[in-house]
């Protein structure tokens, strides 16, 4: 079963379609890539998948549940943006258990999650800093230990790395693929980095004016591009 699937969902802000009869399922532990052009709709999919928007029609389901009916605190979503905010009065241990804190989980708990968290991330060592004390790239993963403290089932990132300059950058797609692969979480990735998207994923989805116009694995997507709009967009890969 999927763990996570998109059937036929349609969202309109006024008169706009902003995702048009959209459809994809992404299954239980894969890494996969939603691209397109900027404005294509691929982060008013996200946000519909984590339940911040509620579509126009069609279902989305986190494994056999519907989103509409998880409650916000239950929805075992992680995220994480471009644009992440680190609380900078805030230890790295604090801004990475921040997200425990709503779920009342006990502090030994609390002690125990955040060093794994960090531990999975490789800052084991520098919980006790403050964000300014830290490289971009380091504050990058301590985003990215909050987003996956909480255990999530679904881990969701709207372009986590576009901020990074292009050698981070590659090492934080390799540290995430790791990361990823280490805990097997379901992870849904925004990008308009074809590169980026071959990469990483195992499946690939590529949105146009608000339809997903092909899905797939990244190389037979690749090597057969439903259109020519497709072929010149992934050809930007090369
Ligand atoms: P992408 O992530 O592919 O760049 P978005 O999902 O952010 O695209 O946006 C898709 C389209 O929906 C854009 O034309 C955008 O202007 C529009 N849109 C997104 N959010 C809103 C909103 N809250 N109100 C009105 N229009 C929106």
């Amino acid at each position: 079963m999927a763990e996570v699937s998109v059937k036929n969902v349609t969202k309109k802000f006024g008169n706009f379609t902003a995702l048009d009869d959209v459809s994809m399922e992404f299954p239980d532990g894969g890494f996969f890539a939603l691209l397109g052009p900027s404005g294509s709709g691929k982060t008013t999919l996200l946000r519909t998948i984590a339940g911040f928007l509620f579509a126009d029609s069609g279902s989305i389901h986190i494994g056999n549940k519907s989103v509409d009916l998880i409650p916000v605190e239950k929805r075992e979503i992680g995220m994480m943006f471009q644009n992440y905010a680190l609380f900078p009065n805030m230890t790295i241990a604090d801004n990475v258990g921040f997200g425990l804190r709503v779920r009342k989980v006990s502090s030994d708990e609390e002690r125990r999650r955040i060093g794994e968290a960090l531990e999975l991330v490789q800052l084991s060592t520098l919980g006790d800093r403050k964000p300014h004390q830290l490289s971009g790239g380091q504050r990058q993963r301590v985003a990215l230990a909050r987003a996956i403290v909480t255990n999530p089932r679904v881990l969701l990132l709207d372009e986590p790395l576009s901020a990074l300059d292009k050698s981070l950058r590659v090492d934080m797609q390799v540290e995430l693929k790791r990361i990823q692969h280490e805990i097997g979480i379901t992870t849904i990735f925004v990008t308009h980095d074809q590169e980026e998207a071959l990469t990483l994923s195992d499946k690939i989805g590529i949105l146009r004016e608000g339809r997903m116009i092909q899905s797939g694995p990244p190389r037979s997507v690749y090597n057969n591009p439903v259109d020519r709009f497709t072929a010149e967009f992934l050809g930007d890969a090369n």
